[in-house]
């Protein structure tokens, strides 16, 4: 293939180049207004002294911008770094940036859940090799100063400074390095080219069928893959991406109706939440949406069928960074998604499971294994960490996911679990999902977490954490619900904690890293 994510939306300005491309909660661009202020950025980026290769952060709520910088990263042959979250303080960003010696910043003053997460412009200004620092007003707060180092983003409709760079043509260079999700230990650098991140984009968008037509709305930040994902099917389909931004002050699920999103995409946090608040307000239907795609964690059965109720069919997507995010599914049958598997693998995808213990042996079938992948939307490797990327694939060249599942008769997989969330009570492995399963079942409650805690004599115990909506069950009454639902008296929890709130990984995903330190310190 020889397409990059610019040359397809040039394509699309060519082809249809008054139809819309991307929205956000203050604006909304044509195809030819978004190739055009791509063109005036790529110029600005290189007048101020970028040159191929050169790595590019942003750190940014979901706006235009966020598109924009992306697009000109590859139409310069430069490696966009998206991947900045939200949460993440001052000097965590900083590190990063050196990590990854970065040469230009996107980033908006009112950002960050740190307060003093303007200081930001004056850290990155002492970083060596730092060329240029843009600071965006936010969208609703629009009066905001720019701080003195940083540089405003050339407006649209700026006459272009010349000379403009040669546009890169080689779609297999690293265009794009992100973050995993930091989940089991420190975020890693993932790098992917325009090549491994279309696959993605070209196997959605024939196997859903994506067109002109869809509507496409990220809740996800495009700090997190599933944002990248979103951006790919944009091209590869030529349709909208409308992006939600938490910050604006406009409800997500006003927001869905508003725009007519029919395919939107998120974590399962987004459809649990958005539930609550479509039922509070005894909404019939979610707005026009037809697929509710939903990534990064498993799907608790009964969101999966409250989401069917509203006339928007649930897709339980599993992959990771590494591999694009997604390629493990196709489109499945509603009905699998509530009996909790993800599918078959997507075209130009090929799932295996293998050995927990060994990873260079098959499973035997039927056996839980870990889930090893193989096919064109695999990363090039981990950024300046070779030991970890020779780790991650076995002998026979799969990449191998630390997560543990199993396939059924149809060849559906479904997620057991991170092989390193799996608690072993003196010497009996116990999986999480199961125990989640049942206790997101019982009406009150509405998440859930199961994860091991130290002892002294077993090893681990098990820990179920919950959130609930209304009078949370009692402990006994808990034990009752998960035995009447089928959970076996080997893996029943000897701890119960009801929780307000739950820590989360930048990305939005339950930490158990720090739910298991919350237990250690009393908080929980
Ligand atoms: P880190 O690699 O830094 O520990 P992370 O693995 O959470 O963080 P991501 O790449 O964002 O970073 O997430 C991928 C992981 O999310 C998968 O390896 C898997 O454990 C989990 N996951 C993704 N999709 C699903 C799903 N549909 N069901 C269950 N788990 C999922
Ligand atoms: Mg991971």
């Amino acid at each position: 293939q020889t397409d990059t994510l610019y040359s397809l939306a040039r394509r699309h300005a060519a082809e249809r180049g008054q139809a819309y491309a991307v929205r956000d909660c203050a604006r909304r661009l044509s195809w030819n207004a978004l190739v055009a202020w791509v063109d005036v950025l790529a110029a600005d980026l290189h007048e101020a002294g970028l040159r191929r290769g050169d790595r590019v952060s942003v750190w940014l709520p979901n706006r235009i911008e966020s598109v924009l910088v992306f697009l000109a990263c590859s139409r310069n042959g430069y490696v966009c770094n998206p991947s900045l979250h939200q949460n993440y303080t001052v000097a965590e960003i900083a590190t990063l940036l050196s990590g990854i010696g970065c040469r230009a910043l996107f980033a908006q003053p009112d950002y960050g859940a740190d307060a003093r997460s303007a200081d930001i412009f004056a850290r990155a200004a002492t970083l060596p090799g730092m060329q240029r620092i843009y600071a965006l007003p936010g969208l609703s707060h629009p009066g905001r100063a720019i701080p003195a180092p940083a540089h405003a983003l050339p407006e649209p409709g700026r006459p272009l400074r010349l000379p403009l760079p040669a546009v890169s043509t080689n779609p297999d260079q690293v265009v794009y390095l992100a973050f995993t999700s930091g989940t089991t230990g420190q975020p890693k650098g993932v790098m992917h080219s325009d090549n491994t991140l279309l696959a993605n984009g070209r196997a959605l968008v024939q196997d859903w069928r994506l067109g002109h037509g869809t509507a496409l709305l990220t809740l996800s930040p495009m700090s997190h893959h599933i944002g990248t994902v979103a951006l790919e099917q944009m091209l590869v389909a030529g349709c909208e991406l409308v992006l939600y931004d938490p910050l604006a002050e406009v409800a997500a699920l006003d927001w869905i109706a508003t725009t007519g999103a029919t395919y939107v995409m998120g974590v399962p946090t987004h459809a649990i939440d958005l539930l609550q608040e479509s039922s509070r307000r005894g909404w019939q239907k979610l707005g026009a949406v037809k697929v509710f795609y939903m990534a990064g964690a498993p799907i608790p059965s009964e969101t999966a069928r409250r989401l069917l109720a509203l006339g928007a069919t649930p897709q339980n997507v599993y992959g990771m960074t590494e591999n694009g995010s997604h390629q493990y599914t196709r489109p499945s049958d509603p009905v699998e998604v509530m009996t909790g598997t993800c599918g078959k693998s997507c075209s130009g995808y090929e799932v295996r499971l293998w050995n927990a213990q060994n990873p260079d042996l098959e499973a035997a079938p039927g056996e839980i294994g870990e889930i090893g992948g193989r096919g064109g939307g695999l990363m090039l490797g981990y950024f300046s960490n070779q030991s970890s990327t020779e780790q991650s694939f076995n002998r026979s060249g799969w990449f191998l996911s630390g997560d543990l599942g199993r396939l059924d008769a149809e060849g559906n997989l479904q997620i057991v679990g991170r092989k390193k969330d799996l608690i072993i009570r003196g010497g009996h492995n116990i999986h999480p999902a199961p125990i989640e399963e049942r206790a997101h079942r019982h009406p009150a409650v509405r998440k859930a977490a199961a994860f091991g805690v130290a002892d002294a004599r077993l090893g681990e115990k098990v820990c179920l954490a919950v959130i609930c909506d209304e009078r949370a069950p009692m402990p006994q009454e808990m034990l009752q619900h998960l035995a009447q639902e089928g959970l076996s008296k080997f893996d029943m929890p000897e701890f119960y904690a009801v929780a307000q709130e739950f820590p989360l990984t930048p990305s939005g995903k339950i930490s158990k890293r720090e739910l298991v330190q919350w237990v250690a310190s009393g908080r929980l």
